[in-house]
């Protein structure tokens, strides 16, 4: 038996290393959140050949007396954390004390600090974690750490590094992120003696958005800011009318950590909801700050993530709050003549980005008062408060005939009917208010900002209409589509739903937790419309579902439910289900494309879509409408240059 012995210093700061230091974008990480946790307001990265042979971080923050340059690079040395209750409330974004001493064990280490009260400078410099010299040097108050030959001692991890381009790629991914959680910091980034990016500091997220991403990045977002007790969010959303077709755009901070979790993402995606094109996605900024006693840091070594105390506050008011500011951010520009609010997410001022001393500022300048806390365990709040247990269901249509029109439905999607403008007359779902019939719609009374000035109709599918300042021309299905679907969503929830009986009833077999899952929220169910009831070990039978949901996969449906309850701890499936459901009746109903419209036919169309909330889009998220300031078209006719 070989006996036990203890590793020395050196061989556990380089196991430790193997956690910490994976590749060189990893020290770029860890320097600039000690600069950042310096309050530096200048960072200055080089890198040579994708950071293997050469990186540096130069910063003008605090820096250290000769004494702490000693400790900095020992081992679970810090000075952000002094005991275990310090753990309870991390406000740095470092606190591990083994950044320094894992970088300093696999390569070449060189630190000169100097802060306010030191008579000069220190210098340090490691080789494989073996000190070589300490001495005085000539430097201003800041630290600039120098790293060469990254793991010029561990062959391994240096045989897998990858090639140049991707490692910068790396270090270039973090910088960008890093540089939009801290816009006030100035950021230069330079390779192999080319300076890459150079950003300088900027009151605006905007601003540092504009400087990464460009011009049209910039103008597709709106600045939304939230709060709810312990839990705030700020930063840039994409508005619905720019989606991209991918998750790349999309930044995540906690407390300026760059994260990544899932179910803050699912909130995000929520708050979307019938606002987004399916397959798109939307790009964001957001930084959610929380109290940090309510965020444990401590999970993992790189600090790539976190785990929430209360996940489902956390989600709620991300999907809810969101979405009211999505909603907002649509109806002024509606209404405030459209661009108006553009310049506003540039220019709203950043919130310092790392919460100090365990308290969360939420002093944000469009901050809404941070009403009683709707948190919660209730699994679909919006569903149960809006449905009644009323078995009446006069909505779509209270023919039976209309129910039916629905259940059989298998429409095309809205884009294949659009693609053939002229195909009038299909309107095989009369009962569903087939035509915009002036009289017929409730509240179409004229309102002088839009409909007085309907100009006519163009190519038998937009609507002119001449406002103030601008030309705006409508999609007259997508907007006829939002308006049903508003109507048809409000009649739902307000007055109820009929429900359907199976004649056999549904089987399900559950697991042991979504067992547990289903009675815990059967309530609720039941006040949805559904009958569950148990049948054995972890079986129930389904004897009755919401009428819309008949000729559904009721099922599947159920499971999906469960699963994002298990998830989330509440569920926007159902809601999704219905809202699709809804989209494609409105869908059949809308006016076409191709249709003639009479005037007071468009009048009323064009006044109803200004009482909506949302009339940006239609429920597929297309635009609803486009305009052209007066400006604009000033410009084209070179009256103004
Ligand atoms: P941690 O950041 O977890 O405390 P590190 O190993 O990264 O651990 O750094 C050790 C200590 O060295 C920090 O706690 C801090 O006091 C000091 N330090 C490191 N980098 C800097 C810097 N750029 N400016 C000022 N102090 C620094
Ligand atoms: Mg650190």
């Amino acid at each position: 038996m070989p006996k036990i012995q203890l590793l020395p210093e050196r061989v556990i700061n380089i196991i430790a290393a193997g956690e910490v230091v994976e590749r060189p974008a990893s020290v770029v990480k860890e320097l600039v959140e000690n600069a950042l946790d310096a309050e530096a307001r200048q960072i200055f990265i080089t890198v040579g050949n994708g950071g293997r042979d050469l990186i540096t971080v130069l910063d003008n923050g605090a820096g250290m007396d000769e004494e702490d340059v000693r400790h900095a690079a020992q081992r679970h040395a810090t000075s952000k954390l002094r005991d275990e209750q310090g753990l309870e409330a991390i406000g740095s974004l470092g606190f591990r004390g083994e950044a320094l001493a894992s970088i300093a064990a696999v390569s070449r280490f060189e630190l000169i600090s100097c802060n306010d009260e030191s008579a000069s400078a220190v210098r340090i410099a490691l080789e494989g974690g073996r000190e070589q010299s300490v001495g005085k040097a000539g430097f201003p108050r800041g630290t600039k750490v120098t790293v060469e030959d990254l793991f010029f001692n561990t062959p391994a991890r240096r045989k897998f590094l990858r090639s140049t381009s991707t490692e910068f790629q790396h270090i270039q991914t973090f910088v960008t992120q890093v540089a939009l959680a801290h816009p006030r910091v100035h950021f230069r980034l330079t390779h192999n003696r080319k300076v890459v990016s150079n950003l300088t500091p900027s009151e605006f997220l905007g601003e540092r958005a504009y400087q990464l991403f460009g011009e049209e990045f910039a103008e597709g977002m709106v600045a939304v800011a939230a709060a709810e007790g312990t839990v705030g969010f700020d930063g840039l959303v994409s508005s619905p009318s720019y989606s991209k077709s991918s998750r790349r755009w999309q930044y995540l901070f906690i407390n300026g950590r760059p994260i990544r979790n899932v179910g803050v993402n699912h909130g995000i995606y929520q708050a979307y909801r019938t606002l987004l094109m399916k397959d798109r996605h939307p790009a964001y900024v957001l930084n959610l700050r929380i109290d940090p006693r309510e965020v444990d840091v401590n999970v993992h070594p790189a600090k790539s993530e976190v785990r929430l105390r209360n996940p489902q506050l956390v989600h709620t008011v991300v999907a809810d709050k969101l979405h009211k500011a999505l909603l907002d951010s649509s109806r002024r520009r509606a209404f405030a003549g459209g661009q108006a609010d553009r310049p506003s997410a540039a220019r709203r001022p950043m919130p310092d980005a790392a919460p100090a001393d365990g308290q969360v500022e939420l002093a944000l300048t469009d901050a809404q008062p941070a009403g009683p806390s709707t948190a919660g365990f209730l699994p679909m709040p919006r569903a149960q408060e809006l449905w009644s247990a009323s078995a009446t269901y006069p909505a779509v249509s209270d023919s039976p005939s209309g129910a039916a029109a629905v259940r059989d439905s298998e429409v095309p999607a809205s884009s294949a009917l659009l693609d053939n403008p002229f195909q009038g007359e299909g309107f095989h779902f009369q009962p569903l208010s087939g035509r915009v019939d002036a009289a017929l719609i409730p509240g179409a009374v004229p309102d002088t900002s839009w409909s007085s000035a309907v100009l006519g109709q163009l190519h038998r599918t937009y609507l002119l209409v001449q406002r103030k300042e601008q030309l705006v021309i409508v999609d007259q299905h997508a907007a006829h589509e939002r308006i049903l679907f508003e109507q048809f969503r409000k009649q739902f929830y307000e007055s109820g739903l009929v429900t359907e009986r199976y004649l056999l009833p549904l089987t399900l077999e559950l697991s042991a937790q979504n067992a547990l899952l289903l009675e815990q929220y059967l309530p609720q169910w039941n006040k949805m419309g559904f009958e569950i009831e148990p049948f054995g070990k972890s079986s129930y039978l389904v004897r009755q579902v919401p009428a819309l949901l008949s000729g559904k996969d009721v099922k599947q449906l159920i499971l999906e439910v469960l699963d994002e309850l298990a998830l989330f701890g509440q569920s926007g499936k159902l809601e999704e289900v219905i809202n699709e459901i809804l989209e494609r009746v409105a869908c059949h109903g809308a006016i076409r494309a191709g249709m003639h419209l009479s005037q007071e036919e468009m009048e009323a169309l064009v006044a109803q879509l200004e009482q909506l909330d949302i009339n940006l889009y239609c429920p597929h998220g297309r635009p609803v409408w486009v305009e052209f300031s007066l400006r604009e078209l000033e410009k084209r006719f070179k009256r103004i240059v």
